[in-house]
């Protein structure tokens, strides 16, 4: 049996997604082998990474002069890849929204000048700070962001003002969630195990301007994007099995109804939620309403013994990975892109169970 599994990452993935690689599993398409047995230089492999990719264009609607890079070393390698492959003045300003644009911001640290232009580190990152007027310097390479702050639950829902410089975004946990305008990026990378496929691959999508030659110095071959985009993301051999993957759950959200649909599917889960907590006299979330994710609840009743009753409870009855995350407690609710509506109001309906024999 299937349990509702609000993980935040190595997340849920649609059912028939895993049926059908499960299927395929010994012999794919014909060829007598499984896709983790196939050289990737193969006719049959080219098929997958190209139909992957065509998919991932169509869905997102990405521009001709953007490349898609299927890279490795998850979301944390492009901490390093983007100030090493953007920072000509080696200069860039960083807004700290939580713990992964911290690290993000301590990596660039290592290269150049980061500077912090904005943080809400004050309030445990339960917002997002006013970055319509920052103090960016004039020089800066870049603006960098995490878009939607998977441990604390927080979401840009309006871009910063960068001023005129390129917008770098990290968007793994919010990737898919919604349409996007590529064309307001100059980078969006998203690590694929919080809504798109297993973990340990990263997808890049970067203007193509900004990949070059001009590097900082001792960049690796491997982390130059370059490297990448001139082999088609085939340099050395990429993540076969999970490439292949992620392009089932791309024919299954264009199935779905593309972007549109899923932001539709998305918001009403997270409005179930949402509502309840609003109402709830034990349970609350710790976002400020305007900033809110609609991927990543956070909430809390205030009352630590209470929460791990709560998260001890909840997995007994089929809800598994609620706890939140280490540094922030309470519980956390991930409710990505394959979390069925379903899952959402039960959890709810276990949530006033627990409230009548708590409260
Ligand atoms: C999970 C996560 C990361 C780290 O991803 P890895 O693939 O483990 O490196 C980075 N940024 C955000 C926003 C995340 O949610």
């Amino acid at each position: 049996m299937r349990v509702y599994n609000f993980s935040a990452g190595p997340a849920v993935l649609p059912e028939e997604v895993l049926k059908e690689a499960a299927d395929e599993m010994l012999d794919y398409n014909g060829t007598g082998m499984s896709v983790m047995e196939m050289s990737h230089r193969s006719k049959a492999y080219d098929d997958i990474i190209k139909t992957a990719e065509k998919d991932l264009r169509e869905i997102m609607n990405i521009p001709d002069n953007y490349k898609v890079l299927f890279l490795q070393g998850g979301a944390s390698q492009q901490f390093a890849a983007v100030p090493m492959n953007l920072m000509k003045n080696k200069k860039a300003a960083y807004i700290v929204t939580g713990q992964w644009a911290k690290k993000a911001f301590q990596e660039a640290k290592i290269y150049g000048e980061a500077i912090k232009v904005a943080s809400s580190e004050d309030k445990t990152f339960s917002y997002i700070p006013d970055c319509s007027d920052l103090d960016i310097p004039d020089d800066v390479d870049y603006v960098y962001i995490c878009e939607n702050n998977t441990i604390y639950g927080t979401k840009f829902h309006t871009l910063p003002n960068t001023k005129g410089h390129t917008l770098v975004a990290d968007v793994s946990s919010c990737f898919l969630s919604e349409p996007v305008d590529v064309t307001k990026y100059g980078v969006i990378y998203g690590g694929v195990q919080k809504n798109v496929g297993p973990a340990g691959l990263v997808i890049s999508i970067i203007r193509e301007d900004l990949i070059t030659d001009d590097v900082l110095p001792g960049t690796p071959t491997m982390l130059k994007w370059k490297t990448q985009a001139d082999n088609d993301s085939l340099y050395n051999t990429p993540n076969c099995y999970a490439i292949y993957i992620c392009g089932k759950v791309f024919k299954w959200i264009k199935k779905m109804g593309g972007l549109e649909a899923m932001k539709v599917h998305n918001e009403k889960k997270a409005k179930i939620l949402y509502d309840f907590l609003d109402r709830s006299k034990l349970f609350k979330g710790t976002v400020r309403p305007e900033d809110r994710s609609i991927m990543n609840v956070p909430f809390i009743t205030g009352n630590e013994e209470l929460d791990a009753k709560f998260v001890k409870e909840s997995k007994a009855a089929g809800f598994e990975n609620l706890k939140g995350h280490r540094t922030v407690g309470g519980m956390r609710a991930s409710i990505y892109n394959a979390m069925p509506i379903e899952g959402v109001e039960k959890l709810v309906e276990f949530m006033k169970k627990f409230e009548a024999e708590n409260g």
